[in-house]
């Protein structure tokens, strides 16, 4: 133990310049868009004959994550491919990360190390150049973002709002996992805290614990479509839960929709681990959050190229009237609501009461 301690140094060791000097002297450039890329006042990138995509997102500590069971290097990890998803729903590739930092001195050379690593891997799976970013203290806790830059064909950009009435409702992959995996990790906080020498086996939770602590973004769902020469009328990643991301492509296209209960994907471990934490699936799907996959509306016409396809399932259509609905196994048709934002709130309340099912009502 203190032989590790001693081996950990104070951020305040290095000062600004040496400390972004250790965080990024390894990085490499992939990309010819890249010109220039961290060293400079501002990097520089040439793209041609492209529409630019640019995006940020931001993460802070104790609402966005708990470093008590959140790993630093996932934590990396997870923040540059938040970022990448944004690009990939709007059907394009990203080449281009910029990453920043505020962090109170109570973090080590070693902790910013490890949170480091986390994003040039993820850069390193997703062929991007980490290109700049900044790096500043803050009086507490631990403040992130990162933004993104990419690119995509004119003709091939895909936004919310282009669904049109009968186009088919895709998702990629499964729903609800990602926010079953935090219940897990929230129980066994609470049960660490409790007791201490409690060594959590995490086996048997191993996919939803993944799911939370190391998404993946779709670039391989955006390069099947290319290959497919299937142009999505609209799209959107599943951040803050299936409901609320349906609305999104609803009201931005001015139409409606209808999706089928039996439809939802959900993997066989989150049935499971749901009915453990006495939670329904489909709620976790619908309102969890944080799965990034993709959602998205195809013409009629390609019915046949995605119909069959393993990892894709047709959840529902555009309808011509305004309004999202559920429509249920008893054939029930319910209004979705968003709770995309409220969930986080509940989220947090979630902590005191990890089967907590107000978020259902
Ligand atoms: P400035 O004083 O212009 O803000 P900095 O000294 O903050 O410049 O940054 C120097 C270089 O290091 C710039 O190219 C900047 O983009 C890059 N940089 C700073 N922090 C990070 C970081 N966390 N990740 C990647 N690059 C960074
Ligand atoms: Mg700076």
């Amino acid at each position: 133990m203190s032989e590790e301690n001693k081996k950990l140094r104070p951020v305040s060791e290095l000062g600004e310049f040496g400390l972004i000097k250790f965080l990024t002297n390894d990085i490499q450039i992939r990309n010819a868009t890249t010109i220039l890329g961290i060293g400079d006042d501002a990097a520089v990138l040439e793209y041609k004959d492209k529409q630019i995509l640019a995006g940020t997102d931001m993460m802070t500590e104790g609402v966005h994550f708990d470093l008590t069971y959140m790993p630093l290097k996932h934590l990396g990890y997870k923040l540059a491919v938040v970022n990448f998803s944004d690009i990939y729903a709007m059907n394009g590739m990203v080449e281009q990360l910029l990453v920043n930092i505020g962090v109170s001195n109570r973090f080590t050379l070693e902790a910013l190390d490890e949170f480091y690593t986390g994003v040039k891997l993820a850069a390193e799976r997703y062929g991007v150049d980490i290109v700049g970013g900044d790096t500043v203290s803050s009086q507490k806790g631990m403040i992130l973002s990162a933004t993104v830059i990419g690119s995509v064909d004119k003709e091939k950009l895909v936004k919310r709002s282009g669904a049109k009435p009968n186009d088919l409702m895709v998702v990629s992959g499964d729903l609800g996992a990602a926010y079953l995996g935090l219940q897990i990790l929230r129980r066994e906080q609470e049960v660490f805290l409790v007791n201490p020498n409690h060594q959590p086996d995490l086996t048997p939770y191993a996919y939803l614990v993944e799911r939370q602590l190391k998404p993946e973004a779709r670039k391989d769902v955006v390069e099947w479509l290319a290959k497919n020469e299937i142009v999505p009328t609209s799209m959107i990643d599943i951040s803050d839960g299936l409901s609320s991301e349906v609305i999104h492509i609803t009201e931005a296209s001015g139409y409606g929709a209808y999706i089928y209960e039996d439809k939802i994907p959900v993997h066989p471990e989150t049935e499971a681990v749901a009915k453990e934490f006495n939670l329904n699936p489909l709620i976790a799907a619908l309102n969890g959050g944080e799965d990034y996959e993709l959602l998205f509306t195809i013409d009629q016409k390609d019915y046949e190229k995605i119909k069959n396809v393993p990892g894709f399932s047709i959840i529902g259509h555009i309808t011509e009237d305004e309004g999202a609905y559920l429509i249920t196994g008893l054939n029930e048709k319910l209004e979705l609501k968003a709770q995309g934002w409220n969930a986080f709130l509940e989220r947090k309340k979630a902590k005191d009461k990890p089967d907590d099912t107000s978020k259902t009502s």
